[in-house]
């Protein structure tokens, strides 16, 4: 087992690693920018260093400061967390040739997933299915249109380098197909300096149905069950749950089998995601993340598996600490990502200064949060200050006990999504389980109706509170009403 890990990442993941490596008795390295000085990462590591400016390309993407700093504090390990490198196999590649332990999969098979193209020919091999469509890169329009009408309107042209949302373009009939084409090539040229794009069949109002998978160095590979995440905006989840409303133990198996086919077929090691989209009872391979995702508590939540501890474990060398059979469903969690963002103006960004901070508690809820009060949350990453989950015994109790500990969380000095989060737990459309990735936009009106009303109740009782929040405000209160009674008492 290591020793010392260090943690290339910064915010809730950062510490979510750090947990995990405190409880298991390692010692944890932050490493983090300018801007990250004070965030609550960099204190609770047991080391951490400084490794450039603000902006990403100056520090967490740094390749080569990050290694210096496994290497000058000794950590055996480095563990990506999500985003920056955690998907970029030229990090997997220099851990190699410095002898550290990159916490994830080989690089190859990062560099395979990575390309939607590659994963997709990839998975068709292995007997996944996938989205009807080419697996090869198109650029002549002519044969776009002779593919298009083949397959049949709506189709979606993606980029094969596209990730995080970006470079995708539905196309619902022939005329738009060339202009679309054009722009897809452009966003991915200069998003991802790959102008590759390719078109798939496009399903409407589908399921976001994923599956965690596990794999050790020995050939063991399982999964650890399902999670929706069709509740999204702009492609990016905002609310995931697991498990999946519409799921069976039939429909699992038959899932859950296609997701572990596709882990072993590519020689996958460490914690994965397998995404699929459902549509009308067929479910068909997306795209897999070859890391640690956002959603991974919802899984530890009704699982009991500690997904990132058991990472730590078999990147150093131990076999998986449970078999498929092992690994039973209790209950339903759901996950609400709390962002620092207004969603009465289109989720505009609303990084700041926390002037007030209060997380709820009791039975069933979790927090992974990397914020604090008087925080400021810098403008430079994104915009996720904090996940929310809960657990319940059935998907009702889950989503009451959401809407109870959304009831008592108050951030106060920033915008956050919470609004949004209250909104959604009240939809009657939710709370049936009627989810596809286009919900957000179906209901939107509703929505917002919803969330007006209650922001300006958020607002009478933030009003209310405030004493605890000011308690020289009280104070002076109290003082006042006390001067008021000897006066009185004088007179
Ligand atoms: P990214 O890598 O950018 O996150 P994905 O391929 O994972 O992109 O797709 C993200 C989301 O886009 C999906 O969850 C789904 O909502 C939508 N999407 C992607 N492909 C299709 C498709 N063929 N039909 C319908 N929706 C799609």
């Amino acid at each position: 087992m290591f020793s010392k890990i260090l943690v290339a990442n910064r915010g809730e993941i950062a510490i979510r690693v750090m947990r995990a490596c405190r409880e298991l008795g390692i010692k944890s390295v932050a490493v983090y920018s300018e801007a990250d000085k004070n965030a609550l990462f960099t204190r609770y590591a047991d080391e951490a260093y400084e490794i450039g400016k603000p902006s990403p390309s100056q520090s967490y993407l740094r390749i080569d400061r990050i290694i210096d700093v496994a290497e000058e504090s000794g950590a055996e390990a480095i563990h990506p967390g999500y985003g920056f490198l955690a998907e970029n196999p030229g990090l997997g590649e220099e851990c190699e040739k410095h002898g550290i332990k990159l916490i994830g999969p080989k690089s190859s098979v990062i560099e395979a997933m990575g390309d939607k193209i590659t994963s997709k020919k990839l998975m068709k091999k292995a007997g996944v299915p996938v989205i009807p469509g080419t697996d090869k890169g198109v650029s002549d329009p002519d044969e776009a249109a002779e593919i298009a009408d083949s397959i049949g309107y709506p189709v979606i042209i993606k980029a094969s380098a596209g990730g995080g949302g970006i470079g995708m373009r539905t196309v619902y009939e022939e005329d738009e197909l060339i202009r679309a084409m054009e722009s897809t090539q452009s966003v991915a040229a200069s998003a991802f300096g790959d102008p590759t794009v390719y078109i798939e069949k496009y399903l409407e109002k589908p399921r976001h149905i994923e599956f965690q998978v596990m794999a050790d160095e020995h050939g063991n590979v399982i999964h650890l069950a399902d999670r929706e995440c069709s509740i999204q905006r702009r492609h990016q989840k905002l609310v995931e749950e697991a498990p999946s409303p519409i799921m069976t133990p039939e429909l699992r198996e038959r899932m859950g089998s296609a997701a572990v086919k596709a882990a072993e077929y590519i020689g996958y090691e460490n914690a994965g995601t397998v995404e699929f989209l459902y549509s009308n009872g067929d479910f068909y391979f997306l795209e897999m993340n070859t890391r640690i995702q956002v959603e991974h508590p919802i899984t530890e939540v009704i699982t009991g598996v500690d997904l990132v501890k058991e990472q730590i474990r078999v990147a150093s060398g131990e076999e998986l600490s449970c078999r498929q059979e092992d690994i039973t469903i209790r209950g339903h969690a759901i996950e609400c990502r709390i962002n620092a963002e207004d969603p009465l103006s289109d989720f505009a960004p609303n990084p700041g200064k926390i002037t007030g901070y209060r997380s709820p508690g009791g039975i069933g809820v979790r927090v992974d949060s990397g914020v604090y009060m008087n925080y400021e949350i810098p403008p430079f990453y994104d915009s996720m200050i904090s996940k929310l989950i809960v657990w319940g015994m059935d998907r009702q109790e889950a989503i009451n006990r959401m809407r109870r500990a959304l009831s008592e969380y108050i951030i106060l000095g920033v915008r956050t999504t919470i609004p949004f989060h209250k909104a959604i737990m009240k939809n009657e459309a939710f709370q049936r389980g009627e989810l596809h990735t286009h919900f957000v936009d179906e209901y939107r009106r509703g929505i917002d109706a919803e969330m007006q009303k209650i922001v300006k109740e958020d607002q009478e009782m933030v009003e209310r509170l405030h004493s605890t929040f000011l308690p020289s405000k009280k104070v002076a209160a109290i003082s006042a009403a006390i001067g008021a009674y000897m006066h009185s008492r004088r007179g």
